[in-house]
């Protein structure tokens, strides 16, 4: 089970990093939409796994014409990343 394996959000917007915190994930996410296309659905690279709120966004923005990827991270990726309060935000997120 991905959750199992990835129990932490992937954090894509730096909003629990820059707040030195790690959040649980709670969903699977598609990290490039697969919008039907079944390569893309079941690819495990294309993957995440966020909590609630960053999912949310992810889809308000995408739903709003904004490409939104982010990188997928380790729990001690996540961890590091926290402790080192990093809020630089992904460029991407800005397009
Ligand atoms: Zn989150």
């Amino acid at each position: 089970m991905f959750l199992r394996r990835n129990p932490l959000c992937m954090d894509p917007f730096f909003r629990h990093s820059s707040e030195h915190r790690i959040e649980p994930s709670k969903v699977t996410d598609h990290i490039i939409p697969h919008h039907g296309n079944p390569s893309l659905f079941k690819d495990p690279n294309n993957l995440g796994s966020l909590c609630i709120s960053c999912h949310n966004q992810k889809t308000f923005m995408e739903s709003n014409g904004h490409d939104v990827t982010y990188p997928r991270l380790t729990v001690s990726q996540l961890r590091e990343r926290a402790l080192l309060g990093i809020s630089k935000p992904d460029p991407e997120v800005l397009v």
